[in-house]
């Protein structure tokens, strides 16, 4: 057997694991801990060029270079919004496009990055522009990295934290965000305690990272307290409804001990009355979770949701507390740019 290398085809570094950059160093011919030193350079260093990597013999980087690429996406397109939040479309080698978002939280004083997982989504949440873009294909666990590493490069700035929580599904491309995730703690540095994953609820992947035992801050994309109006604005609750989803939830707890976090998007008239908060804490029983509420950001005037007044917002908040669980609001980020949850479609300004 033998690998057979397509000279025109574009080979990204980012995404090999070290036991992958072993196999390619002892390919070209060279020892070992190259390997080593090349995966300090491409994760921990961030060089976008083989040539910044002055350890490394210029024989071999000469040699990476003619089959290599550090990196495969360009950024398309960057817009910084008002509130500092920069809003990043990446082009991928098939010419289609995703989009990263880096925030600031001053308040903390830390930088989070929001990474996408697929181009397009298939899930089709009715709220979600991202879900109006349909399913366009996976990302690999490289093209996941690289929109991590490319906004540290960009920005310069130190990110201390990784939200799955762009485009797409992240449990419905299991083992490439796995993959990724791994890539994000061991060579990037990032505690796992620092990275959260969100999903709109696919049960049988649940099970599956529950199994895994990390550290990760799980996020259900639950959005409603009763079957009859998750069904309305999420299709994917006809598949695994709350009956289905609840007790998955309270396996992860068990099986992990780590709390997980609630989402719930508010959208005016449609779950955001008190008689659905009180639905929701009795929904949450005993569920060791905090509670995150989203108010709907617009994702376009041809869709008929609105995002309910401030008041509404906490009048919610308010009965919620009622319940064991902390309630937040989440702060939305760059909205004036798009790009705040739920609203990265991967449109070009003109
Ligand atoms: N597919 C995953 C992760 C990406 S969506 C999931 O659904 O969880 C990230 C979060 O943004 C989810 O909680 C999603 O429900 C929420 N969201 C989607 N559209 C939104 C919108 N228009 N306004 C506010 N939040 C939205
Ligand atoms: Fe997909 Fe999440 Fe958008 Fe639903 S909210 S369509 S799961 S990206």
């Amino acid at each position: 057997m033998f690998a057979v290398l397509n000279s025109t085809a574009v080979t990204g570094l980012i995404g090999c694991d070290l036991a992958a950059l072993q196999a390619i160093v002892t390919e070209l011919g060279e020892p070992k801990f190259r390997a080593e030193q090349l995966h300090q350079w491409l994760y921990v260093h961030n060089r976008r060029q083989f040539d910044e990597m002055t350890n490394l013999a210029k024989s071999l980087r000469d040699k990476l270079a003619e089959t290599y690429r550090v990196g495969v996406l360009d950024i398309r397109e960057k817009q910084v919004s008002q509130d500092g939040t920069v809003k990043y479309l990446f082009g991928l080698p098939d010419g289609s496009s995703v989009e990263s978002v880096l925030m600031y939280f001053e308040e903390r004083d830390v930088y989070a990055v929001c990474l996408s997982t697929q181009v397009g989504c298939a899930v089709n949440c009715d709220f979600c522009a991202t879900g109006k873009l349909g399913f366009k294909r996976h990302l690999t666990p490289g093209e996941i990295v690289e929109q991590f590493q490319f906004i540290r490069y960009d920005s310069n700035v130190e990110v201390r934290n990784v939200v799955l929580m762009g485009q797409g599904e992240p449990l419905l491309n299991y083992e490439s965000v796995m993959a990724a995730i791994y890539l994000l703690n061991k060579s990037c540095e990032i505690g796992m305690r620092h990275i959260t994953l969100s999903t709109s609820g696919i049960v049988p992947a649940i099970d599956r990272l529950a199994d895994e035992q990390l550290q990760l801050t799980l996020a259900i994309s639950l959005h409603a307290p009763d079957n009859e109006t998750r069904e309305k604005i999420m299709p994917l609750n006809k598949k695994y409804p709350l009956e289905v989803l609840i007790p998955s939830l309270h396996r992860y707890v068990d099986k992990t001990g780590r709390r997980v976090t609630i989402e719930y998007i508010l959208l005016a008239g449609v779950n955001d009355t008190t008689a659905h908060a009180h639905k929701l804490t009795a929904l949450l029983k005993n569920l060791h979770c905090n509670i995150n509420l989203i108010p709907y950001n617009p994702i376009g005037e041809e869709y008929n949701y609105q995002r309910p007044t401030r008041d509404a917002v906490y009048a919610f908040q308010h009965a919620l507390m009622a319940g064991p669980q902390k309630v937040t609001v989440r702060i939305e980020r760059g909205t004036d740019i798009a790009a705040a949850c739920g609203q990265l479609q991967n449109k070009v300004i003109a």
